[in-house]
């Protein structure tokens, strides 16, 4: 049924006679504009120019078509070139694809819209040449071959985008270098289509979003503002009106009409301090806060006449609708054609039990999505069937994903990523962007580092993601194959083996894939699976050929991910410790208090900050994200010794902290039972600076074996160097997700003299 449809989106491109654009005496090819020609377009000229240039060192005239030169290349969107092509403009109405004729000596790359032109440009590029926009890195990252004539052959074709939003949230915004690689690879929004101020945005015809990100309390509603006169505006919890602060901002009281009234005061004045957006934010904020007043709690009544109890999954997501709702009816009123956009997350990625207005626009967020599979597997099926829920009631969806948020680990996640992109076009949805890590080497966040040697390894699938929102019918593997041709060129096939041992590890750990999901795990594997050396030899292979500068640069990038691994490396070395832990325990002191959970004592409920108690266990503090779930003791049958518990937890740890150095080697290990598949549990170091920031590190955090067991003790153990600026350590044992119960026991924790 889709496959009519779909053969008019994959008209070839068709292969004529070459279009000479610069020969042996130089520039054959004029760039021409018409004189009112939109920002995007003359940006377009300036890249083909420059790129051009780059290729063949020499500049092609930008100019009105009186040069003198044999050809022209004429980029537009004027109405007399689009009814020249009339076909190809039907098909790119209303999208920012583009169309390619030669007409005698004049090569048109035109569309319905100032960004298609642009992105005909990229194509006309990546057709005709081999260049390729592989990562945002300025120094390797675009990769092509220098030559000293180009003819462009591809020149009669007609191409446009699945999805009309296509893009990349960067972590800690984005910057140029990152936005062009996004443009480039034909994206149309980005980290920077949220900022009010971006001048790359108008120049490149990028999409705009007003007031992007978590805002209630923190934009419009602010304690500073609010908070003292009117305590009741804000979320009620164990009793008491809770002030949002700067490290936690809680939620609202959405029931409360005062409230609303102030609200909409706040969205009028921020409507007017920035005018001309399309879409306006309205977003709860980044936790599950939940007003318990009674005006909230109190049960709701449905249009069909039934009543939702506050205990209900939706309830919570219907209260916050009931609230965005009235925003979007007075945005309906006094701003026509304008749409409110909020997040269906957390809590709203339940659908309501209401119908929602027609103006507000749904950013689903699939935060707890397994991108091992698609979204359409079984393994998925809650964010499923969320997204199923969400779909009967609105087309006004923009999926926001996570794919590329992953960790130093080439993380094959392309496949699903293809999968997803191909169900939800087909179900209606157009508009699409997922969050990605930052590879900046001028950058100062917490992640540069991780951003970039996530980068090193993951450069190849988000470049595939990137095309695939384009047109998620075009066969990945395939397309992983044009980006290693066209970088790693002679190594392409040594790296492609290395690629696929890495791909063979991912799907044989049987661990899932979030957005958060540490590497180590998939290391560990290869260590197991005793496919290191395999993996070695494959890039040593490629280490041999012969590369040109930026080939060798993206290779050794690479190969830093193997062969610089402190996993690999920690695997050999956490054998040796073990067996000297094993012959001489009298060197080793276990640094931890209580680490055998023998010493309790009372349960002291609703301390400070908000979601912290004080365990049953003398120096172990247990914490948890959700209000449910119990933190407690057991018996360890094996000795009859006590053992910490936790049931029914989404979110918790155990938690004890220590002062450590830089550079420090530690070894842990404590013992762990799960009761019920598919609960999980961590042994977790995770590490603070001197002002408790949390400290950013690549490897070893989550330590778990490759095997869970069920119904037995297990070990779980980790090796780890206290990373740079660190001199807190956290160690957490706990878990995501669980509904049994989990025992810990005999947790040790020793320092590793050199
Ligand atoms: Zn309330």
């Amino acid at each position: 049924m889709r496959t009519s449809a779909l053969l008019t989106f994959l008209l070839m491109p068709v292969v004529a006679i070459g279009f000479e654009v610069v020969g042996t005496s130089g520039a054959r090819a004029e760039i021409v504009l018409d004189a009112d020609a939109p920002a995007p377009v003359v940006h377009a000229a300036a890249e083909l120019r420059h790129w051009v240039k780059e290729i063949t060192d020499v500049e092609l005239p930008i100019g009105d078509g009186k040069s003198g030169l044999p050809n022209k290349i004429c980029l537009t969107v004027s109405q007399e070139v689009l009814d020249k092509y009339p076909q190809k403009s039907q098909f790119l109405a209303g999208n920012d694809g583009f169309g390619v004729s030669l007409d005698g000596s004049v090569l048109y790359v035109f569309g319905t819209q100032p960004k298609g032109v642009l992105n005909g440009v990229y194509e006309l590029l990546f057709l005709n040449t081999d260049i390729i926009w592989a990562r945002p890195n300025l120094e390797f990252g675009t990769l092509f071959t220098k030559r000293s004539n180009l003819s462009f052959t591809v020149t009669d074709w007609v191409d446009k985008p699945c999805y009309l939003m296509r893009g990349w949230q960067t972590r800690y915004g984005a910057t140029d270098v990152e936005f062009n690689w996004a443009v480039r690879n034909l994206s149309n929004w980005s980290s920077y289509s949220t900022m009010k101020t971006q001048p790359l945005n108008d120049k490149c015809g990028m999409l705009k979003e007003a007031y992007f990100g978590h805002n209630v309390t923190g934009l419009y509603i602010t304690p500073e503002k609010y908070f003292d006169k009117h305590p009741e505006y804000f979320c009620e919890i164990n009793g008491k009106r809770v002030r949002p602060t700067g490290a936690h901002r809680s939620q609202l009281c959405f029931s409360n009409q005062d409230m609303i009234q102030d609200f909409i005061k706040e969205f009028d004045r921020l409507v007017d301090a920035w005018p001309g957006s399309e879409m306006y934010g309205v977003f709860a904020e980044d936790n599950y806060d939940r007003c318990r007043c009674k005006s909230c709690e109190a049960d709701i009544l449905l249009p069909d006449g039934k009543v939702l109890k506050s205990d209900s999954s939706n309830f919570y997501s219907t209260r916050f609708f009931l609230f965005v709702n009235q925003i979007a009816r007075h945005a309906k009123q006094k701003y026509p054609g304008i749409k409110v956009s909020t997040y269906g997350y957390f809590f709203t990625e339940i659908p309501p039990a209401i119908p929602v207005e027609d103006n507000i626009v749904i950013l689903l967020c699939p935060i707890t999505k397994n991108v091992k599979y698609p979204v359409t597997s079984p393994k998925n099926k809650t964010t499923f069937n969320k997204m199923q829920g969400w779909l009967e009631k609105t087309s006004n969806i923009i999926i926001c994903d996570y794919y590329g948020l992953t960790r130093v680990y080439p993380r094959p996640a392309d496949l699903s990523v293809a999968a997803d992109y191909r169900y939800q076009y087909e179900r209606g949805i157009r508009y699409t962007h997922s969050e990605i890590m930052s590879d900046g080497v001028n950058r100062t966040d917490p992640e540069r580092d991780l951003g970039i040697k996530t980068w090193d390894g993951n450069s190849i699938y988000y470049w595939v993601m990137s095309r695939l929102a384009w047109n998620p019918y075009q066969n990945p593997y395939e397309l992983r194959q044009i980006y290693l041709n066209r970088v790693f060129s002679e190594a392409a096939d040594d790296v492609k083996r290395y690629l696929d041992i890495t791909e063979y590890v991912w799907h044989k750990n049987g661990e899932p894939s979030f957005w958060s999901t540490e590497p180590d795990h998939s290391w560990n594997t290869m260590c197991i699976l005793d496919l290191v050396d395999e993996a070695k030899e494959a890039l040593n292979r490629a280490k041999s050929r012969k590369l040109s500068d930026k080939s060798r640069k993206m290779l050794m990038a690479l190969v830093k991910g193997l062969e610089d691994n402190p996993v690999l490396e920690f695997n050999q070395l956490r054998k040796e410790i073990e067996s000297n832990l094993q012959s001489h325990p009298e060197k080793y002191v276990n640094l931890l208090k209580n680490s055998r959970f023998e010493e309790l004592r009372p349960i002291v409920e609703g301390k400070a900050p908000l979601d912290w108690t004080v365990s049953v266990f003398e120096h172990w503090n247990f914490w948890k994200d959700f209000s449910y779930g119990t933190a407690g003791y057991s018996t360890n049958e094996t000795d009859n010794s006590k053992a910490a518990s936790m049931t029914g937890v989404e979110h918790a740890f155990y938690i004890q902290t220590l002062p450590v150095k830089e550079g420090e080697k530690y070894f842990t290990r404590c013992k762990t039972k799960l009761e019920q598949s598919p609960d999980r549990a961590q042994l977790t170091a995770r590490w603070q600076d001197d002002g408790h920031r949390w400290v950013c590190v690549a490897y070893n955090r989550d330590f778990y074996p490759h095997e869970v067991k069920y119904g037995e003790w297990q070990e779980y153990k980790g090796f780890f160097v206290v990373p740079k600026g660190a001199t807190k350590l956290t160690l957490l044992l706990g878990t995501r997700n669980a509904k049994g119960t989990i025992l810990f026991d005999d947790v040790e924790l020793y320092r590793i003299q050199d």
